[in-house]
């Protein structure tokens, strides 16, 4: 594929999706937000813009150029077994949204790298701007790991490709302020992380951030026992974010740059 085609289809499938989540949000809304929109969007958009340009600027091949080299190459676990591109493409996708996985639950156990995460938990409201809102040191770092997980499997860049386009667009998903039915909920849970099931994840409640790790596929959190179904306060009561920076100025795009630097004497 045309690196300028990839390019187009990667922002066109994530601004159509924020498009629809979005105008979803505005007609069914899960939750009043407490904050809003206005004074979060510029900033939580304001970061990928940051993310962007620094990954464009550090890492312009990115991970589907470690893919591209891997299989020019002959590099990694699926090359030497020698699977048929479907199998290695299907395999390759579910070792990346493990690490994911994996990578999110050490990014909350590891002081250091909580505190690069913990910016994407400081966001006082949860919609679809949240999902895009992560600190450009963790995006980096993020990016370092995917390429050598790839480089080491040996991922086809198909499956790299889809699972980042499948990741951003699920991402953007499960962070949205959309109501839906709860039988919808429950049958979509088999497969996918809902806002439901992810908003938990934002709760103020340290228990209940420490659950539901996934972002994509569901299965990772009830295999490794960190499923928990609903906020104990239910999704009205719930507060989102953490126990520091409730401040609303805390939200803008400065305040989120630095926010890994800041020392607080509380636990986080
Ligand atoms: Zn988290
Ligand atoms: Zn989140």
């Amino acid at each position: 594929m045309e690196p300028s085609l990839e390019i187009a289809l990667r922002v066109g499938c994530a601004a159509a999706v924020f498009a629809v989540m979005a105008a979803w949000e505005l007609l069914a809304p899960r939750r009043n937000l407490s904050i809003g929109r206005l004074w979060r969007w510029p900033s939580n958009i304001g970061i990928v813009l940051v993310d962007a340009a620094l990954v464009r600027l550090l890492v312009p091949t990115a991970a589907v150029g470690a893919a591209l080299y891997a299989a020019g190459h002959g590099i990694g676990l699926l090359h030497w077994l020698d699977l048929r591109l479907s199998i290695a493409a299907l395999v390759g996708f579910l070792i990346l949204d493990l690490v994911v996985y994996a990578q999110h639950v050490v990014f909350h156990h590891v002081p250091w790298l909580w505190r690069l995460h913990r910016m994407h938990h400081a966001d006082l409201d949860i919609d679809v701007s949240t999902g895009l809102r992560f600190h450009p040191f963790e995006i980096l770092l993020s990016l370092l790991i995917k390429i050598a997980i790839v480089l080491a499997f040996g991922i086809p860049p198909v499956a790299v490709i889809a699972f980042e386009v499948v990741l951003n667009a699920t991402s953007q998903f499960n962070h949205s302020n959309v109501s839906m039915p709860r039988w919808l909920d429950r049958i979509l849970r088999l497969v996918l992380v809902t806002p439901d099931m992810h908003r938990v994840h934002h709760s103020v409640v340290r228990a209940e951030t420490d659950s539901n790790f996934g972002f994509n596929l569901p299965w990772w959190d009830r295999l490794f026992r960190t499923y928990r179904a609903q906020p104990q306060a239910g999704h009205d009561g719930m507060t989102i974010g953490l126990p520091i920076f409730r401040d609303a100025k805390e939200l803008r795009l400065d305040r989120l740059l630095i926010q890994p630097f800041r020392s607080d004497k509380d636990r986080f």
